[in-house]
């Protein structure tokens, strides 16, 4: 009978629901001690200019090494983080790491080091102490802030006002330099975008798809691509292009005028030695 149907999908939809909550509890429950316990790690994943093919920056990618579940993506924890408000210690500890990273690195290269790209949440920009932690940190590693380069999503930093503004502002007034990350990806006020302080945007993977070789390429996505890039020219706005994995898309972003590009057809995230192997050859 319909009814008795519908009762058993009901109860089989709760009991999936219920496992699904109590491994996010798990996982939520455990995240302090995590963070404490250094579970948490960085991946570093290659920005490449498309003039020259030269690593400029790269992008810092935490991951989780859990004790029992093994190793975990941020997709599977970052929106946790963000509900229960740990993001905020765990976007600390992220943050610490890819400086003590960037300072090794300009050790080694000087000049030459690329300049390191951290994932920052809404979230983090309303706490008031966001600008003096990164001043101190950036201080502290005698580091030049425009080492340090800030990610926001388009929809994070398109509801950010007040003091969160002014956050990034005095951030940017410093010399870290401040990305829009998945751009293309909500909805943008493009008028809001030229009072932001932003340095570069970053157009989201999905534009990519249409840049690829026939017959997949479509031509919409191509001007798209050719638009937002000149639009963000226009601002004063540097342009990364993320998702890349065909030398056909690098191509035609660099035909179109796109500064950098980061995807798989360069490197996939992995530890800074990597990056290390890539610079010295
Ligand atoms: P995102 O900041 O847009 O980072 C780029 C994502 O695209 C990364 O996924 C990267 O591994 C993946 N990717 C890179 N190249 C390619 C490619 O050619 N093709 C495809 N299909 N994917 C590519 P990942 O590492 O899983 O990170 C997912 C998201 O988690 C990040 O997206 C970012 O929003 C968030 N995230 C990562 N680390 C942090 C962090 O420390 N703090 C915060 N708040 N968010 C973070
Ligand atoms: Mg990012
Ligand atoms: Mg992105
Ligand atoms: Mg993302």
């Amino acid at each position: 009978w319909a009814k008795a149907d519908g009762k058993n999908r009901w109860a089989g939809y709760n009991y999936e629901r219920n496992a699904r909550e109590v491994a996010r509890f798990t996982l939520a429950a455990r995240m302090p001690a995590a963070v404490e316990s250094e579970e948490f790690y960085v991946d570093y994943q290659p920005i490449v200019r498309l003039a020259d093919g030269k690593l400029v920056g790269v992008e810092a990618l935490v991951r989780w090494s859990h004790p029992e579940f093994g190793r975990l993506g941020p997709d599977q924890f970052i929106g946790l983080a963000e509900e229960t408000g740990l993001i905020v210690p765990l976007g600390r500890w992220v943050l610490r790491e890819a400086t003590r990273q960037a300072r090794r690195w300009r050790d080694i290269y000087g000049d030459q080091a690329p300049w390191v790209s951290v994932n920052v949440a809404a979230r983090q920009t309303v706490e008031p102490t966001l600008v003096d932690d990164i001043a101190t940190i950036l201080r502290a590693a005698e580091l030049p802030p425009s080492s340090i380069q800030l990610e926001l999503t388009e929809s994070a930093i398109m509801a950010t006002t007040g003091v969160p503004l002014e956050a990034l502002r005095a951030l940017s007034d410093m010399g870290v330099r401040i990305a829009i990350d998945d751009f293309g990806t909500g909805y943008s006020n493009l008028a809001y975008l030229r009072h932001l302080p932003v340095h570069s945007i970053k157009l989201a993977g999905r534009f990519m798809e249409g840049l690829r070789a026939a017959p997949d390429a479509d031509e919409a996505d191509a001007r798209i691509v050719s638009t937002l890039v000149e639009l963000a020219h226009a601002l004063g706005h540097d342009v990364v292009a993320e998702g890349v994995e065909d030398p056909e898309q690098a191509e035609r972003l660099r035909l179109i005028g796109c500064d950098t590009a980061q995807g798989w057809l360069f490197a996939k995230p992995g530890p800074p030695e990597e990056i290390e192997r890539w610079l010295e050859s």
